[in-house]
């Protein structure tokens, strides 16, 4: 199936996707307290986000990148998770927020959660994603700081793509089961 730009749906708009990281970012600046903060963006569907919600923290932050995959072409989650690339700094004792574009199965951020667990003693792990597709769930994962719960639907716009297209998009779509 191919997902044409006219078959999209708006399901959250620019203003609201920015809005949402606003007040995600408020949250973020009263817990850290100007403490440093390494921010983790899962790429490559967090790169929007990651990079809009970073401008509004106010701590001393530096950002690292990671590479991971688990969708493949397929409009569900493979259920498998490939590190692509997941070379990290020294993160002992520092506080670390991952910062992801959506938690579908949950798979991928038990990946995360646990590799810094077997690989860091950290002064703090946050998990932070735009969105959260819960009725999806295949763990007991729970982000930390969200923007928005979705139904289940899949995505595209602001990152999250279909078949490698769509991340440009300054809004969040879907498209409507037929
Ligand atoms: P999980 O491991 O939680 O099942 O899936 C996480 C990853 O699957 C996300 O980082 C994202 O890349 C991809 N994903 C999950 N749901 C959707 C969706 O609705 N649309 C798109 N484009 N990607 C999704």
């Amino acid at each position: 199936m191919d997902i044409k730009v006219e078959d999209l749906k708006v399901l959250f708009t620019e203003k609201q996707i920015q809005a949402k990281i606003k007040e995600i970012a408020k949250e973020l600046n009263a817990f850290y307290k100007g403490e440093d903060v390494y921010a983790i963006c899962v790429l490559k569907g967090a790169v929007m986000f990651a990079t809009d919600l970073v401008k509004s923290l106010d701590m001393p932050l530096k950002m690292e990148f990671i590479r991971l995959s688990s969708y493949g072409t397929a409009f569900s989650s493979t259920g498998k998770v490939n590190a692509v690339d997941i070379s990290l700094p020294d993160l002992n004792d520092k506080n670390v927020l991952i910062i992801e574009d959506i938690i579908d199965t949950g798979l991928t951020a038990k990946f995360l959660i646990d590799f810094m667990h077997c690989n860091f003693k950290t002064k703090s792990t946050k998990f932070c994603s735009l969105l959260d597709k819960k009725v999806c769930r295949k763990t007991d994962i729970e982000p930390d700081y969200y923007g928005f719960h979705i139904d289940d639907k899949f995505v595209v716009g602001y990152g999250l793509d279909y078949e490698g297209y769509y991340r440009n998009l300054r809004y969040i779509g879907y498209v409507e089961a037929k």
